[in-house]
């Protein structure tokens, strides 16, 4: 059966609210438009978007493989040397034990600025701002390194790791090709 449009508008409205992490840039601003033009939020206490600019010396792609946040409609991206999150619901008195929360370290260590928004009219101005920023200065996240599950070729004898190595053939010159 067909959901009834204005039900479909609803639903999809709602799909920001059930993203978590990382976004890339227009994910990020869609699923944000989303959530301030949701009628059925409170107005003006949809959640705080915060902009973080990294210490000198740490990139915005090292800061971001330290933001984990863990609830559900908490997300963020990164460009433009800045890491802006979006905390659904979160009131912006509490927005510092939400980035508690959400950094292993204080921020303060992290980054050395902050710009902060709350307000329906704010958030949504900001956006436009932010959808006007290219594809070219958005940041590429770091690759993951630690796949979870990847098999190593070593095993664990209660103290320590053993490797098993593997025979490679370094040329291919030895005369056992098939013709
Ligand atoms: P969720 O909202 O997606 O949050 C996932 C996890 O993030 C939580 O797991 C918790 O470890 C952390 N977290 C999120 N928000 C807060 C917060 O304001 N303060 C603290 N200290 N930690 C937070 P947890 O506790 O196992 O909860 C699992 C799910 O149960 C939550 O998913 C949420 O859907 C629901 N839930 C739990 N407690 C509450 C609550 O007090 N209010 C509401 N509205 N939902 C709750
Ligand atoms: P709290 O942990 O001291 O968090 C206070 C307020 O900070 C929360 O109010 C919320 O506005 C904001 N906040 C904290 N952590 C997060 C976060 O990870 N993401 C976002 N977006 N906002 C965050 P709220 O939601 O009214 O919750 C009040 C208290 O209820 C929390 O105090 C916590 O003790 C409890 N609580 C709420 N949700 C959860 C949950 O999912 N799991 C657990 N364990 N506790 C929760």
């Amino acid at each position: 059966r067909r959901v009834p449009e204005d039900l479909a508008t609803l639903f999809s409205n709602t799909e920001p609210l059930k993203l978590k992490g990382y976004q890339k840039w227009d994910v990020f601003c869609d699923a944000v438009q989303k959530i301030v033009n949701n009628p059925l939020l409170p107005a003006d206490g949809k959640g705080v978007m915060v902009a973080l600019r990294p210490a000198p010396g740490l990139r915005v792609e090292q800061a971001l493989t330290l933001c984990r946040p863990h609830r559900m409609g908490d997300i963020a991206t990164i460009a433009d040397k800045r890491l802006v999150i979006f905390l659904s619901f979160c009131r912006v008195n509490d927005l510092d034990i939400a980035l508690n929360h959400i950094f292993p370290l204080p921020t303060g260590d992290i980054f050395s600025n902050r710009v902060i928004w709350f307000e329906d009219k704010q958030i949504a101005a900001e956006l436009v701002d932010m959808q006007d920023v290219k594809p070219e200065r958005w940041t590429k996240p770091l690759p993951i390194t630690t796949e979870p599950g990847k098999i190593i070729n070593a095993t664990h004898d209660g103290r320590h790791w053993r490797r098993y190595p593997e025979p490679r053939r370094l040329s291919a010159d030895t005369g056992e090709q098939s013709s």
